[in-house]
């Protein structure tokens, strides 16, 4: 059975993976989906930097790769997956944001995700000029992780967090240097998941320009798409 509209379904709580380039707006798309449905969202970039904030081991193992805008170890990103995705314990849905990142861990989510798989992978599209601008006056909030944007999305107090009152800093990994290596990374590694997506019948490419309303509207009726037709399995 399928719903009308979103909200969790009968049959499976949704299951979507965001491709995009940094700072096309997968965060703030995949947290407005994840609420609508009702399911996790899960970033492997804010799970990383709460585990450098922490100091535990899995945090000093990401850091230095972070710091210099390379993509941590994949045999340790699936098993931050594996743990908190498909562990025993794991929300039965998802919207993964920032995996997978390379062919590798694409296979690697098919395996854990088997028999049932994903429902949709979104591509966000956004142009190298536009996430150059976006990024470079991207502000984080310190507590809370909410971002905004000097530029389009300034917080109403300057420096400080709407939504928590907590200081807003620029990521260390949003320096141009840092910035223009984690874009060639993603054209080199991440950018050929959309042709492997589309080749399982599993892409939905979104516009990822204006503003956020607009994009979230067009994300949900790619997946309703998506969710509207009858999955592999089904006979
Ligand atoms: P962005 O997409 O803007 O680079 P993220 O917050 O998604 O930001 O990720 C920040 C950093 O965390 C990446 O540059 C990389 O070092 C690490 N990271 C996140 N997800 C992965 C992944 N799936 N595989 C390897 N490294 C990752
Ligand atoms: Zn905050």
């Amino acid at each position: 059975m399928t719903g009308a509209g979103p909200g969790p379904v009968a049959d499976g709580a949704l299951r979507v993976v965001l491709l995009g380039r940094q700072g096309s707006g997968k965060g703030t798309q995949a947290d407005r989906l994840a609420s609508l449905y009702g399911v996790a969202h899960v970033s492997t970039g804010d799970a990383f930097r709460a585990a450098v904030k922490s100091g535990s081991s899995l945090g000093r193992t990401a850091q230095a790769y972070m710091e210099r805008g390379e993509l941590v170890p994949d045999e340790v990103v699936v098993a931050v997956i594996r743990e908190h995705v498909f562990g025993p314990a794991s929300p039965p849905g998802f919207v993964l944001d920032g995996f997978p990142r390379n062919l590798a861990q694409a296979e690697a989510l098919e395996d854990m995700a088997a028999p049932r798989g994903i429902d949709v992978c979104i591509d966000l599209e956004a142009s190298v000029d536009e996430v150059l601008r976006r990024l470079s006056s991207r502000r984080v909030c310190s507590s809370c992780g909410a971002t905004y944007n000097l530029v389009s999305s300034p917080p109403k107090v300057p420096g400080r967090c709407d939504v928590c009152g907590g200081t807003l800093y620029q990521r260390d990994d949003d320096t141009e240097e840092a910035i223009r290596r984690r874009l060639e990374i993603y054209e080199a590694e991440t950018a050929p998941l959309i042709a492997w997506y589309r080749e399982r019948g599993l892409l939905a490419s979104v516009d990822g320009t204006g503003s956020a309303d607009e994009v979230t509207a067009r994300v949900v009726s790619a997946v309703e798409a998506h969710r509207a037709r009858p999955g592999p399995g089904a006979g």
